[in-house]
């Protein structure tokens, strides 16, 4: 299970906390894509035992950043420094003007490389949100961007949606949710907007939406994904059935996964992988030459994570990690937590509150 984090974006969004580098449309820009693409293929060569070790579950995520800024020729020369493929899995995350600009040739292309899965950052189809949001693509380019990859033959295609701006009346998402489910993508991702630091809008005088408006919001999302057959499997994430994302639902479960490029995360995995057994996860820094730092989890950094990401999907976590926690039996007693064949979870009409919900039983 591989990552490849993609630091680049055109402009910045408003919202956006990532580490991410301006590459405008240069030929200056294609020798960075290039040095890029040589360091990611260094440190797959160099971690080739590591990614070996990761490949029981067969995926390929690359992210960003906007991977779609790079030329197809650069995504398939790191493609092809990987250790294994083709890719059960394979999905590239696209901004739908990149799609609508490389035209059928590029996608073509990225067939060709083996990507099976797009995840297309839609966030809005109300153009006066994407300027606020400094998107570079209007309703109408989402729009056609979607029928483009339908038409070269995608047929696992993911969209991500923003709620909870102050300025996104219930009517108006409303109306995005129906267009966006007649589309029919295989998947949808839906997050509700929050200040991330380093965010343009961190700092600012940006008055966010009341816990009532996002609450609506997410009610509606929930019932109207519902009523057009999407399977609610996480929190934020919506799939058709057998859609579910394989990769994210892995990361979920503490597989082991290897992240490569700056600012990219690697976990050893929860059987402890890694050659000593030790569970570690690691990072690369965010410099021109990434120097990775680690940490070895304690036993209390595990229960930890197995709450905090188990706790957040439809299957939830094993009764066994809430045995004998106080908090646990007080929770399913009020409804917050359901028992089910083994299994703890949260039930979907309180998702809502669930960051509240695990800091209680942590
Ligand atoms: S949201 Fe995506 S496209 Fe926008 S700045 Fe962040 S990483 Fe780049």
């Amino acid at each position: 299970m591989i990552y490849v984090h993609v630091p680049f974006c055109r402009s910045f969004c408003t919202y956006c906390g990532f580490y991410s580098e301006t590459a405008p449309d240069c030929p200056a820009s294609l020798r960075r894509f290039l040095s890029y693409a040589g360091r990611v293929r260094r440190e797959a060569a160099l971690r080739r035992e590591e990614i070996v070790r990761t490949l029981d579950i067969n995926t390929l995520y690359i992210g960003g950043g906007t991977p779609s800024v790079l030329p197809p020729s650069v995504l398939g020369s790191i493609v092809s420094a990987l250790p294994y493929g083709p890719f059960e899995e394979f999905t590239l995350e696209v901004n739908p003007e990149d799609v609508v600009s490389g035209g059928p040739a590029c996608l073509a292309e990225l067939r060709a490389l083996g990507v099976n899965r797009v995840s297309m950052g839609v966030q809005s189809l109300c153009d006066d949100i994407l300027r606020w949001m400094n998107r570079r693509h209007d309703a109408a380019r989402a729009r056609k961007a979607f029928r483009m990859l339908r038409e070269a033959g995608f047929d696992n295609v993911s969209i991500d949606l923003i709620f909870g701006l102050p300025q996104l009346s219930d009517a108006l998402w409303e109306e995005s949710l129906s267009e966006v489910t007649a589309w029919r993508p295989e998947h949808i991702s839906a997050y509700q907007l929050s200040v991330e630091a380093g965010s343009a809008l961190d700092g600012s005088d940006f008055v966010e939406a009341s816990d009532e408006q996002c609450r609506r919001q997410y009610d509606l999302l929930c019932a109207r994904l519902a009523a057009a057959g999407y399977r609610h499997y996480e929190i934020s994430n919506f799939a058709l059935p057998g859609f579910e994302a394989r990769h994210n639902s892995a990361y979920w479960s503490r597989a082991p996964y290897v992240g490569l490029g700056p600012g990219a995360h690697s976990f050893s995995g929860a059987a402890g992988t890694s050659p000593d057994g030790v569970e570690v996860r690691s990072w690369n820094t965010e410099e021109e030459e990434y120097r990775p730092e680690k940490e070895i989890l304690s036993e209390e950094d595990r229960r930890t994570e197995t709450l905090m990401l188990g706790l957040r999907t439809a299957e939830g976590v094993a009764a066994s990690a809430l045995e004998g926690s106080p908090e646990a039996a007080r929770l399913l007693s009020e409804g917050a937590l359901r028992r089910e064949k083994g299994r703890i979870r949260i039930p979907e009409d309180h998702f809502f509150v669930c960051d509240d919900i695990i800091r209680q039983v942590l």
